[in-house]
């Protein structure tokens, strides 16, 4: 096949597969939906204009001493999204990756992304139904299943389990029991455990073990979770000789859960917490650390019962990565996070892994905490994925190997969709 055809099939392949996004912060509408106060699935022009992201690059531009972040924080979602339009996007060129986004959405759904003033679009998105509008977002990012993080630690989204569990039933959604604190917080873990019903003490006395494993399981359970999430500091380390608990945690608890289930450990490292950085800007605060690699490595080899999800904040971390993962058949990569979440920085990860790994990890995930931002998210990675397939399958060429438009039709679908949906399976 000549270049030109490869590149036409890749282009075809990659923009007709739907994707399994295996990591968002999206709610089933049930979950209630933006603007009503509690609703959790964020969506709409002015959720997309105050994405964290954009906080953070219009304090750059308006400092805090010229708007104290108190004064920001104490504006109307609206004011806010208006100051961040005013500074990013007619006052500036948005260049930026997070403002980019904004503006393929906007072109995606048939939008200006030239408006001046926000009242316009708010008018388009005020006409749409939450409920029917989740139908229409997957539609055009050819999405077929949402994955959601679900933090069981979250009173207000703990309660809406408790009340009824059916909140998850809805199929274009599916959960993740995400509990953090258990490793970050293990004493006030236990202690809101014991509140809960499961007595769990911090010297594991007693019966905590049993206790603690049945928490987990109950709330596996509860969610229909496809699999248990953390996200992790940089210090995080396995083992690790100043956090014995957190070992026998791992070791006792979450390793015989997830093994029993066939459910895979999903961990998220690198992110260096806002109380370290700079906690006035809230989720915009947070920055990236160096994680180290041996631990995953340390589990991979003896949890070889269990199954393993993980990626790295730092570019640092990546071919090191990316070397263990060739290692352990118990290990899925995934994904270009956050602050790597960028055309550049993709496309040279992405292009790494299929040279060490061939086609056996997961490229993306969109991580994208407002609805709308699947259309981006995924628009941008496409054409960096068919971009890195179209060089890698042009290079067979070069040594002689023909590639069909049915291989080339397959490799698109392990990619984004059946890597992931197979190893939660295995
Ligand atoms: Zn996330």
């Amino acid at each position: 096949m000549k270049r030109r055809e490869i590149e036409k099939q890749v282009a075809r392949a990659v923009w007709s597969q739907p994707i399994t996004d295996l990591h968002t912060h999206c709610y089933a509408p049930r979950f209630g939906a933006s603007p009503q106060p509690g609703g959790m699935l964020l969506w709409g022009i002015d959720e997309l204009v105050t994405y964290h992201y954009l906080i953070a690059e219009v304090y750059r531009v308006v400092p805090a001493s010229e708007l104290p972040y108190e004064t920001f924080w104490a504006m109307s979602k609206r004011e806010q999204a208006d100051h961040i339009w005013k500074h990013l996007f007619v006052e500036r060129t948005p260049l930026s990756e997070a403002c980019r986004g904004v503006l393929t959405t906007l072109q995606m759904l048939g939008l200006d992304p030239n408006e001046r003033k926000l009242d316009k679009l708010r008018k388009w998105f005020h006409k749409q139904d939450p409920d029917k509008y989740a139908t229409k977002v997957m539609q055009v990012a050819s999405v077929d299943s949402i994955t959601m993080t679900n933090p069981v630690f979250d009173d207000h989204e703990r309660a809406m389990w408790e009340r009824d569990a059916a909140v998850g039933d809805d199929p274009r959604f599916t959960a993740v029991l995400r509990i953090d604190p258990l490793l970050r917080d293990w004493p006030s873990a236990c202690a809101k455990l014991t509140a809960w019903g499961f007595e769990a003490r911090p010297d594991f006395s007693g019966d905590t073990t049993a206790q603690v494993r049945r928490f987990l399981e109950h709330w596996l359970d509860k969610m229909k979770a496809a699999y248990l999430a953390m996200s992790l500091p940089p210090e995080f380390r396995y083992p690790d000789p100043a956090n014995p608990a957190g070992d026998r945690f791992i070791r006792d608890c979450l390793m015989p859960v997830l093994a029993a289930r066939k459910l895979p450990w999903a961990m998220m490292i690198g992110s260096r917490m806002r109380d370290k950085v700079n906690p006035a800007l809230r989720d915009a605060g947070d920055m990236v650390g160096k994680s180290d690699v041996m631990s995953v490595v340390n589990l991979c080899r003896d949890f070889p019962a269990n199954k393993f999800m993980v990626t790295m904040l730092a570019r640092e971390n990546q071919h090191e990565l990316c070397v263990a993962t060739r290692k352990f058949g118990n290990l899925l990569l995934f994904g270009c996070w956050w602050f790597l979440n960028n055309p550049s920085l993709i496309e040279e990860i992405t292009r790494m892994r299929v040279e060490l790994l061939g086609t056996s990890f997961v490229p993306q995930h969109s991580d994208a905490r407002v609805l709308d931002q699947l259309v981006y998210k995924w628009e941008h990675s496409r054409r960096i994925i068919a971009k890195v397939l179209t060089d890698k399958y042009a290079e067979l060429g070069e040594s002689g190997y023909d590639v069909s438009a049915k291989q080339i039709k397959r490799d698109a679908a392990l990619l984004l969709r059946d890597n992931y949906r197979e190893f939660i399976k295995r």
